[in-house]
């Protein structure tokens, strides 16, 4: 049976729409799901990180995409890493504090069991009488993750200026660290194979990793960073396993970047694809905002690659382009890095402006604006079609 002519033209139309549609549901889930206290932060306690790789794959699996090589997701390896699993309890002039609102105590501290009192510094931090103790107000408290090579012999607290406003004058602490050096984790790498040259790599990644929590007290849930680039990955997963492209795509997830980038280290000196073959990488760290557009690290180092991201920019519609795509030179400060040293040409892009959270408990789910989010994703999967041509 023929279908009238004027129908025809408009399925014909229909179907060759581009679709660009971008899942936020679908995105707002993976990231509520992975900030949630089940994965505490995507780290070293009660099994986080391990159970954030294990949702992944999961996912990965219901979108039909295949692991990368052999028959699951997981690149395995392992750290050091300094953790506080234990009691994290710590009382000034007398009062007890709350974690992560009045206080931290920093990712190289070492733990500590003791009561002292606290001598003003000239530098105005204060210091217990026994040396051990350092403690120093600070705007904003801010966490990391440390191996064994960065532990002081030292216990490191900062204080909440905002919500301690007495002078620091007796200190009581009770913080328990242990530090296990083999911890062990586990990168991600999955593959929609090419239709025209699938032996040419467009490489998405993102760190899905984040710091963990202090023992059962409170926990850095990372919605931003990174549950927000682990959410556009699995965005970008789902899309091209719709709309395969002429180049396969591949997909890293990877475990150690708040570590200091081991996952991805690791990944590039045990590569599971050629890494000559990749004809581009686009690393995503913190894509959850984007009121003042992104910034493309390595933009100085690939400026052909940065016009092409502009000029694709500049063609959207005003109501949704970025309002700027900032260019920075290269900078060893997400998974990109190590990538790029290999000779892999790569970006790592950020959005800019909205929320100040960082490394801290306010890093949230609910908080999380997903402001640019569509319109970086219609500028990743065009910015694709462009290369691959
Ligand atoms: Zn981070």
């Amino acid at each position: 049976m023929r279908v009238p002519a004027l129908i025809a033209a408009w399925s014909l139309f229909f179907v060759a729409l581009p679709t660009f549609a971008q899942d936020l549901p679908y995105a707002k889930k993976v990231v509520d799901t992975l900030t949630s206290p089940e994965y505490w932060g995507r780290g070293y306690l009660h099994n986080g990180m391990g159970h954030a790789a294990d949702y992944i794959a999961n996912e990965l699996k219901i979108l039909g995409v295949k692991p990368l090589r052999g028959t699951n997701y997981f690149q395995n390896f392992e750290y050091s890493i300094n953790t506080f699993p234990g009691k994290v309890e710590v009382k000034l002039n007398g009062t007890p504090l709350v974690p992560g609102l009045d206080y931290l105590v920093t990712a190289d501290s070492s733990g500590r069991k003791a009561t002292s009192t606290l001598i003003p510094q000239a530098s105005g931090a204060y210091q217990s009488a026994d040396g051990y103790i350092y403690v120093t107000k600070v705007k904003k408290l801010t966490f990391d993750a440390a191996g064994r090579a960065e532990v002081k012999p030292t216990t490191m607290i900062q204080l909440n200026q905002a919500r301690i406003t007495a002078k620091p004058e007796t200190i009581e602490v009770n913080i328990e660290n242990i530090i296990n050096d083999h911890f062990k984790a586990k990168n991600l790498a999955a593959i929609i194979p090419g239709t025209e040259n699938p032996d040419k790599y467009l490489v998405v990644s993102a760190h899905y990793d984040h710091l963990g929590g202090l023992g059962d007290y409170a926990y850095f849930p990372g919605a931003n960073d990174n549950a927000s680039g682990v959410a556009f990955l699995l965005n970008l997963a789902k899309y091209y396993q719709a709309h395969p492209q002429k180049m396969s795509i591949v997909f890293l997830f990877f475990a150690g970047e708040e570590a200091g980038l081991i996952g991805s280290k690791y990944f590039v000196e045990h590569p599971l694809i050629d890494l000559k073959k990749i004809r581009f990488l686009i690393n995503f760290d913190m894509v959850g905002t984007g009121d003042t557009g992104i910034t493309a690290v390595n933009a100085t180092v690939f400026p052909t690659e940065f016009d092409i991201l502009k000029a694709t920019n500049a063609a959207l519609p005003a109501s949704e382009a970025l309002a700027q795509v900032g260019s920075r030179g290269e900078a060893a400060n997400s998974d990109h890095y190590f990538f790029t040293r290999a000779g892999v040409p790569a970006f790592f892009i950020y959005t800019m402006g909205g929320i100040a959270a960082y490394h801290d408990i306010f890093d949230q789910s609910s908080t999380l604006p997903y402001t640019k989010f569509e319109t970086l994703f219609k500028l990743t999967t065009k910015f694709h079609e462009k290369l691959a041509q």
